[in-house]
């Protein structure tokens, strides 16, 4: 399968890679947003949320605590930031590996383009 984020993974492509353990991997967004734009996925390949259920959606809470530590570590934990999880056409995914954007350092108004 061409996944570039699977790719990512497996080391084959590089990545600014700021987190890593056997089950999640996080790394700085190639074109970035924001001042701080980290994606942190699964390593496991899932397309989309709509893949989750309940024999592999445990990593979704790893992910969600790994989004605070880095939040925490880039100093947007008090200021604020957004986790975003693009899904489908509809919803803006391009990559269709799960991820989700950690975004912070300004500012994010409301709704979404
Ligand atoms: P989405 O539009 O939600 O599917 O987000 C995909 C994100 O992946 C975009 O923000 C891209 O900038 C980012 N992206 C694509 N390729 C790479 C890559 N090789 N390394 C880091 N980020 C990437
Ligand atoms: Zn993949």
């Amino acid at each position: 399968m061409d996944c570039v984020f699977c790719r990512i993974v497996n080391k084959e492509i590089p990545a600014a890679v700021v987190y890593e353990d056997e089950e999640v991997m996080a790394f700085k967004d190639i074109n970035p947003q924001a001042p701080v734009h980290i994606l942190i996925i699964p390593k496991q390949h899932l397309t989309s949320i709509m893949d989750l259920d309940d024999s592999n959606s445990d990593v979704v809470k790893k992910i969600i605590k790994v989004a605070q530590n880095l939040a925490r570590e880039n100093n947007i934990d008090k200021k604020g930031f957004r986790v975003v999880v693009n899904t489908g056409n509809d919803g803006g995914q391009t990559v269709h590996h799960l991820h989700f954007h950690l975004l912070g350092g300004r500012f994010m108004t409301w709704p979404p383009g």
